[in-house]
């Protein structure tokens, strides 16, 4: 059982019926879910969401799969961090992290893989693949594994080595590409035309894009049923940027919330900015790039979404901004040493971009924001690896301890760094 209705072209509006396709024959736009929001109203109540799993699957009214499809490894319904210590040192009054390392996976592409490899087995698929910056490859190996199904899974061959591990640990067949992103995606698209596969980020994209706008359900229902007044997200592609905004639309549309007026801030990295650089360019038409930035998840050129997320920024009064590669490793550190939460180059830019947002006045200190951070640290610990402090390395002795601890606080006075 769902409410999902048709397939709708974002551009000239044609509809389709549900079928694993993603663009129109007629204009070429991208195609979207529509949904029966009157049929979702009547059904989905609070109540009714509170009494649900402490997963995604609580928002089953507004995913477009039939649960009973689901594989189920404990997505979603991640914690909001009241970010006390990080809000001080930005310089906000009230600032939340959604907290989204904590995902099977550790990233929130789970949420995703989640909604496609559903989608996937409804429409009869026995195989599953996706051209992918690491996470999403992470994603598509454990739910294919859990499901019994196939996966084929394509990556560029730089990747860090946890996302790589972070695959190849679930046995899916891995495939490393002599190239970029974009590379990868191009050469996956003719892939998917040969091969009877659910590529989830190709021609399942529609449904899968939807699992997204769970992160804004959580957060509307963690903060007792409103939005925020200001969000900062990272972009690659753009679509989880877009479908945030989507998501709190939708509360208010099924009647769940009261109207969103959420600013919606975008954040890239400077090696790999085309929506940021448009919009700071006051353009709708980002130039692509070739990427150049530490920041891999988030290293898509040509980003299938920028156009939309552009919109969103300027519709919502929103910003962006763009993390350098230092700037973005001590946003790494300034997240775990404030909040003990260790993000992967992701989260950097998110919490290096959040930081400029208010330092140039774009975002209010008073506005209550919500920091999305989207993948756990332990997948890029190259990051970090040169910049960490050096441990204390002695001998299983007590008196090696004391003297070296001695040593220590000379150098460093107790309390530094609390
Ligand atoms: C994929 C990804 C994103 C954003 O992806 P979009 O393509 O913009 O939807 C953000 N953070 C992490 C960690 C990711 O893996
Ligand atoms: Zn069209």
């Amino acid at each position: 059982m769902s409410f999902e209705r048709a397939l709708r072209c974002r551009e000239c509006g044609r509809e389709y019926d549900l079928a694993p396709v993603f663009s129109c024959e007629f204009c070429f736009g991208p195609l979207e879910v529509a949904y029966d929001y009157d049929g979702i109203r009547e059904s989905i109540s609070r109540d009714r969401i509170e009494a649900g799993p402490s997963t995604l699957w609580r928002y089953a009214d507004l995913l477009p799969c039939d649960p009973a499809y689901k594989v189920d490894i404990g997505t979603g319904y991640t914690p909001l961090i009241d970010a006390k210590r990080l809000a001080r040192a930005v310089g906000l009054k009230q600032l939340w992290i959604k907290n989204d390392t904590v995902n099977p996976t550790w990233s929130f592409k789970d949420r995703v893989v989640s909604v496609a490899i559903a989608r996937a087995r409804q429409f009869g698929f026995e195989a599953i693949a996706c051209a992918s910056t690491g996470n999403l490859a992470n994603s598509v190996s454990a739910h294919a594994a859990a499901a019994g199904m196939d996966a084929y899974v394509f990556i560029p061959d730089d990747l860090e080595q946890g996302k790589v591990v972070g695959s190849g640990v679930y046995r899916p067949t891995l495939v490393m590409i002599e190239g970029s992103y974009d590379d990868v995606n191009r050469l996956c698209t003719e892939v998917a035309a040969d091969h009877n596969w659910a590529f989830v980020n190709i021609n399942v994209r529609p449904y899968y894009a939807e699992g997204s706008r769970t992160l804004a359900y959580e957060v509307a229902e963690q903060l007792g049923w409103r939005a925020p007044q200001h969000v900062v997200a990272p972009m690659a592609s753009g679509s989880l940027f877009t479908k945030i905004w989507k998501g709190f639309q939708e509360l208010h549309k099924v009647g769940l919330i009261d109207e969103p007026h959420t600013r919606m801030s975008g954040a890239q990295a400077s090696g790999c900015s085309p929506i940021a650089t448009a919009f700071q360019n006051h353009t709708f038409n980002f130039v692509p790039q070739k990427p150049n930035t530490i920041a891999r998840s988030l290293a898509i050129g040509n980003p299938a979404d920028g156009y939309y997320a552009l919109k969103v920024m300027d519709e919502t009064g929103g910003g962006a901004e763009m993390a350098t590669d230092e700037e973005i490793v001590e946003g790494i550190y300034l997240l775990a040493e404030t909040e003990g939460i260790f993000a992967e180059t992701a989260g950097g830019v998110t919490v290096a971009c959040l930081k400029k947002l208010v330092a140039s006045g774009a975002i209010n200190p008073n506005e209550e924001t919500v920091a999305f951070i989207t993948g756990a640290g332990l997948k890029t610990v190259e990051a970090v690896l040169d910049s960490m402090d050096e441990p204390i390395h002695i001998p299983a002795r007590s008196a090696a301890f004391d003297e070296a601890l001695r040593a220590r606080n000379a150098r460093v006075p107790a309390g530094v760094g609390a």
